[in-house]
């Protein structure tokens, strides 16, 4: 037997903070993320996130499309610790065209950190991720960012939030000034007044820190006029605001807000002070039969996630799971219920954030990165033998179709390959209609398809286009009452498709035709989402 200690994993999970970034983009996540690295002393200098993503491009050609378009098509997974936690951030992809990707991602963290420019207010990727947080209750807390500008008031701001997002906000940190007149905020917890220092603020010893307000010189470095007009303000937000309380925030019900710039690293110290204290560690989870405590002892997780191996001289994927329970040991085996066969988790990553690591062990609230040549599909869960699926990572109904459409003829069997795996991917799907032998495929973003084609020529040396087909959108089908369902197929074969797990589907050439169907077979279902099981 091993003489390894077992350690706790109850305290090890207790430890972790598993979040992402939530914004519309141009808000300042990429800077956020970067600043947030640089405490967790991850990285020395700022602009290595960016740097980061460069060298990822280089390494793999279809990326340069994304370099192209200026957007990332993929995210990643970043560990830092902090403080005597581990904070796991998970990347959102930026574009509004990956929506879904997104979606999976917030299905995976215990907490989320929105991120708002102070001249923009709520835009509308915020307003939809904050949907999709909804739905889980996700615990968020705000960064109001690019206080060195001109923006809107900060109450004003906060009651948008309030009105739009339909979330109470708790200012934890406030702004003494904006634009050419921020000269810090103050922490409404702690008292503290933290001056903004351009060009400073990289420690908190690099930071001029002021206990309270009344502190002496606090007066001369903001000015009489100033700290009498923020005296006056904060009379006002405490009567207007909610004062921090973690139940609602634990919620979902309260955001904490925080005041800041980050390309200045103004402001994002007390933020990463109090997440590290207050956001939830690894909450238990839902599966398809019971609820899954963090702190048990036997290993599960779910896969969020599938990318293509970003070395392109190995086309092998790389499936992220959640660790959700247990502990993670390299070169463990694990039981995968979907196909009832045991693998060997060898050579998985971890994600620190200096670089992809091998993983020596990792607790519930981490990711690691499973090497697989399309065994693992998105929303498979792993166990140490148990027969249970995790729940809530659903596929969408794409909004677009496109039929492929071969150069080569010859080529069928490869692109049917590549379709099928990429879809697994989760970004795509793809559907064969029972009576014909189109491929089909849907998306929810129209750039998908451009991605698909790029990679399905570099990847697997198919040349395809695609072209409009008279789809409008697809319903996963559902009827629990075998004859009527075998009734429903025959009466409709023309519009019915398999997806790539081979569920039935119906394509609705118009959105008329599908409420026709849907009145004419009211015994079955017709699912704009799928869970995958
Ligand atoms: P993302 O698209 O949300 O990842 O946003 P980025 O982090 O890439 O930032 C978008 C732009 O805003 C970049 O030009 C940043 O330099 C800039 N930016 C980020 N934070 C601040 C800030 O605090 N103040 C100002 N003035 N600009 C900022």
């Amino acid at each position: 037997m091993s003489e390894v200690r077992l350690p706790d994993i109850s305290i090890e999970a207790a430890r972790r903070r598993t979040f992402a970034i939530i914004s519309h983009p141009d808000a300042g996540k990429t800077t956020l993320t970067e600043k947030l690295l640089l405490f967790g002393g991850a990285i020395q200098m700022a602009g290595s996130v960016k740097g980061r993503k460069a060298a990822r491009h280089a390494t793999s050609d279809w990326m340069a499309l994304e370099k192209e378009r200026g957007i990332s098509v993929t995210s990643s997974v970043m560990q830092f610790p902090y403080e005597g936690r581990i904070v796991n951030l998970l990347d959102t992809p930026g574009h509004a065209d990956f929506g879904e990707d997104t979606y999976r991602v917030l299905t995976a963290v215990d907490s989320a950190l929105m991120v708002i420019d102070v001249a923009k207010g709520v835009e509308e990727r915020t307003i939809k991720l904050m949907e999709v947080c909804r739905l889980r209750d996700t615990p968020i807390m705000t960064f109001v960012n690019k206080l060195d500008r001109e923006g809107k008031d900060p109450i004003e701001l906060l009651d948008e939030i309030e009105s739009v997002l339909g979330i109470q906000c708790a200012p934890v940190t406030w702004p003494i000034g904006m634009g050419q007149r921020l000269k810090g905020v103050v922490h409404l917890v702690t008292g503290e007044v933290h001056l903004y220092e351009p060009g400073r603020n990289f420690t908190r010893q690099d930071s001029t820190i002021f206990p309270s307000l009344d502190a002496p010189g606090v007066e001369e470095r903001i000015g009489a006029d100033m700290l009498a007009e923020l005296r006056d303000q904060l009379e006002l937000v405490q009567g207007a605001s909610h004062p921090f309380n973690r139940e609602a925030y634990l919620e979902g019900m309260q955001s904490p807000v925080f005041f800041g710039s980050g390309v200045n690293n103004f402001g994002v110290q007390p933020l990463l002070d109090f997440f590290v204290e207050h956001a939830p560690s690894p909450q238990a989870r839902a599966t398809t039969t019971r609820l899954v405590e963090a702190a048990e002892p036997r290993l599960t997780g779910f896969v969020f996630k599938i990318q293509a191996n970003m070395d392109p001289m190995h086309r092998d994927r790389v499936a992220f799971m959640r660790v959700c329970s247990g502990k993670f040991e390299a070169g463990m085996k694990a039981y995968h219920p979907r196909t009832g066969k045991e693998l060997k988790l060898a050579n998985a990553l971890t994600f620190m954030a200096s670089d992809r690591e091998i993983a020596e062990s990792a607790f519930p609230g981490d990711v690691i990165g499973i090497h697989n040549h399309g065994t693992i599909s998105i929303g498979d869960t792993f166990t140490e033998g148990e027969k249970i699926s995790f729940t809530g990572i659903p596929n969408f109904a794409p909004e677009l179709f496109r039929r492929a459409r071969l150069r080569d003829p010859l080529k069928l069997k490869q692109l049917q390959k590549g379709l099928a795996q990429l879809s697994e991917e989760g970004a795509t799907q793809f559907f064969r209609p029972l009576m014909s032998n189109d491929l089909i495929l849907g998306a929810v973003g129209v750039l998908q398809f451009d991605v698909v084609a790029y990679r399905l020529k570099d990847e697997y040396g198919v040349e395809a286009s695609f072209e409009q087909v008279a789809v409008a959108t697809a319903r996963w089908i559902k009827c629990d009452d075998a004859k009527k369902l075998e009734e429903f197929r025959e009466k409709n074969a023309m519009n019915l498709a398999l997806d790539a797990a081979g569920h039935l589907v119906y394509l609705a050439p118009t959105r008329v035709n599908l409420q026709l169907a849907q009145e004419r077979a009211p015994a079955v279902e017709f699912l704009a989402t799928r869970e995958h099981a």
